[in-house]
């Protein structure tokens, strides 16, 4: 489909034959009538992890190009890399490439029941798993022991890598683990964390959106144990 208007567009890259790209509307644009207008955050759930990739690439890539006008090192105006999506400083000539924050996330199981807390910024009533920015020097494995300790007292062993997923909001990429619990009584932190505790796998409360990773960890977790349970009741 042609852009409207020349509205500007940013190439995403290819999916087989086909290049992709990002069309760029403003706000006072009207998008094609055969086009409905989506949340980034609604489309969770709502399409599948490939469709989810682009529109997350396009989503970092616009937000890197509006954020990074200037150079942050001499304030000269940046251009694009004709070679790669970067921009460079016409003063200085320094390279800038769009930021990514990586995060962790993380389950804690203990026998049927795994670590949950919510934040102030969650919707009502929702839990998810433990999650946190990591910072400068720490491995992600210490950033999870970090994050565990500081928010929620806990310690957990066997960690173990569970897969990862874009989060354009507005630049993470979440790293997500499921671990055993080790040791710490849980308390909510009160900064980060307004409430934290144990949940029973058959006994969740409400969750974050179906499509996101922290959904996917405590809904796996809650498929073993209902794996396991149906396994015991049926050697018994
Ligand atoms: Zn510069």
């Amino acid at each position: 489909m042609p852009p409207p208007g020349g509205a500007p567009t940013i190439p995403l890259g290819r999916s087989g034959d086909a290049a992709v790209s990002a069309v760029l509307l403003s706000p006072n644009d009207a998008a094609p009538a055969v086009l409905e207008p989506v949340g980034l955050r609604e489309l969770y759930g709502m399409v599948d992890d490939t469709e989810l990739g682009w529109a997350s690439r396009a989503a970092q890539l616009a937000a890197f190009d509006r954020d990074h006008r200037f150079c942050g090192r001499c304030g000269s105006i940046t251009a694009p890399s004709p070679l790669e999506h970067a921009r460079i400083c016409t003063g200085c000539g320094a390279t800038v490439y769009p930021r990514l924050s990586p995060a962790v996330i993380v389950l804690v199981e203990r026998g049927s029941s795994c670590l949950l807390a919510r934040s102030a910024r969650f919707p009502p009533g929702v839990y998810s798993a433990i999650a946190g920015f990591v910072e400068p020097g720490e491995t992600a494995e210490h950033a999870v022991e970090r994050e565990l300790a500081e928010e929620c007292g806990v310690v957990a062993t066997d960690l173990r890598y569970a897969g990862s997923q874009p989060w354009p909001f507005p630049h993470s990429l979440m790293l997500g683990f499921i671990a055993t619990y080790a040791g710490g009584e849980v308390r909510a932190d009160g900064v980060e964390v307004e409430a934290a505790g144990w949940f029973d796998a058959a006994a969740l409360p409400p969750l974050p959106a179906p499509g996101s990773i922290a959904r996917r960890l405590i809904e796996e977790f809650a498929d073993r144990v209902s794996t396991r349970d149906s396994r015991r009741s049926g050697s018994a």
